[in-house]
């Protein structure tokens, strides 16, 4: 009922007769812990079945598997699209790293399709998208997006991490490969880092290739650990979607709210798209309250039950000031050109009683 946790680093042959039979490709075993190992196999052939993928290949984290699968596809003088509201580290990465490499890149406005189809050149080799994106949970129309990629012959990536198999499959759409960072909803319980990408298995293979030299392998005890997770997302993502849903319209309607963000919610932007792609909203709600930065801060201090910290998806609720988490050091300034409010609030609902919390918010808000 449960997959063995294998710790062996490498693996030994019975003799050199064993060691050739294997070299030559005639015998499917293990040979050393950076390429490969039975838990964590077991792990990939889950997700991959969970994304409708014919392979997936796990990595230690979200970004290890972004950055891998990006350096499998590229090389000096491609190019990539990114929307500009992708997850910060990717948009590092792309911008600051790849750049200095030959990569060159282009950043769209989020959700904006002729800006990609504008953007596609002959040396683009990938579009990277994500939906919902963080924090304002844009979810573009990804069915369009691979059409117009697929035209121009250019491969899809998409980060899927705040939507999960259970409530989105961008493979269905016709995205070319669906990555997750699995230390948020996959695993579940904010104990472990972990990431996967998964799709066909011709490329699947050459971001293994590169993750073997990399060494961005995920650890036997995180596979164990997300396997574990795996076996009770369905219900908790059931749970998250439905209290985040009833938060979100119980923000909406509290006078000292002035925005609420949220897919499932009529007056978001992307309601009608995310209504088509997702069958369920996911358990992040991004809201402004009526205030400056310090009672912003004030609010999310006399909140109880959600945790001050970064990250999403597990079964404790966060929540985070955008302002003085992820783009601290910036001025009000700064960070309103990002799209970034002094009171914005990120709230990433865990599975407590929903009453629980909504009274938690109505007391803070008080
Ligand atoms: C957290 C996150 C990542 C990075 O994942 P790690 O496991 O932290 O490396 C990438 N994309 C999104 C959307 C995320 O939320």
């Amino acid at each position: 009922m449960t997959p063995p946790l294998v710790l062996s680093a490498t693996y030994s042959f019975k003799n050199t007769a064993e060691v050739i039979h294997f070299m030559e490709g005639r015998s499917e075993r293990e040979e050393y812990g950076r390429y490969g190992n039975p838990t964590v196999k077991v792990l990939e052939s889950k997700i991959a079945q969970l994304d409708g993928a014919e392979a997936c290949a796990v990595f230690s984290s979200g970004m290890a598997a972004i950055t891998s699968t990006i350096i499998a596809l590229t090389r000096s003088g491609s190019h990539v699209v990114l929307f500009g509201d992708c997850y910060r580290r990717t948009r590092q990465f792309v911008t600051q790293m790849l750049s200095r490499f030959g990569v060159s890149y282009t950043l769209v406005p989020p959700g904006d399709l002729d800006a990609v189809e504008r953007a596609i050149v002959p040396e683009t080799r990938l579009v990277i998208g994500e939906a919902p994106t963080n924090p304002y949970l844009h979810v573009t129309d990804l069915e369009a997006l691979a059409k117009r990629c697929a035209k121009k012959r250019v491969h899809t990536l998409i980060d899927a991490t705040f939507a999960t198999p259970i409530n989105m499959r961008p493979l269905e759409f016709g995205a070319t490969l669906v990555t997750h960072s699995a230390t948020k909803y996959l695993a579940g319980h904010n104990d472990v880092l972990g990431g996967s990408v998964a799709g066909p298995s011709g490329l699947v293979s050459l971001i293994r290739e590169t993750r073997d030299i990399m060494g961005s392998i995920c650890d036997p005890q995180a596979a164990y650990l997300i396997h574990r997770g795996l076996k009770t997302l369905a219900l908790r993502v059931a749970a998250q979607n439905s209290s985040a849903l009833e938060i979100a319209r119980f923000l909406e309607a509290h006078p000292r709210i002035e925005q609420v963000w949220y897919p499932g919610l009529p007056s978001h932007r992307d309601h009608a798209v995310a209504a088509r792609l997702m069958s369920g909203f996911g358990g992040v709600v991004t809201f402004r309250v009526k205030g400056d930065l310090d009672s912003t801060s004030q609010f999310i201090d006399r909140c109880q039950i959600p945790k001050i910290a970064p990250s999403l998806g597990g079964v404790e609720s966060l929540i985070e000031q955008p302002a003085l988490m992820s783009y601290f050091g910036l001025t009000t300034a700064d960070r309103e050109a990002l799209g970034i409010y002094d009171n914005l609030v990120r709230f990433a609902v865990g599975i407590e009683n929903t009453q629980d919390l909504v009274a938690d918010l109505i007391e803070a808000l008080r």
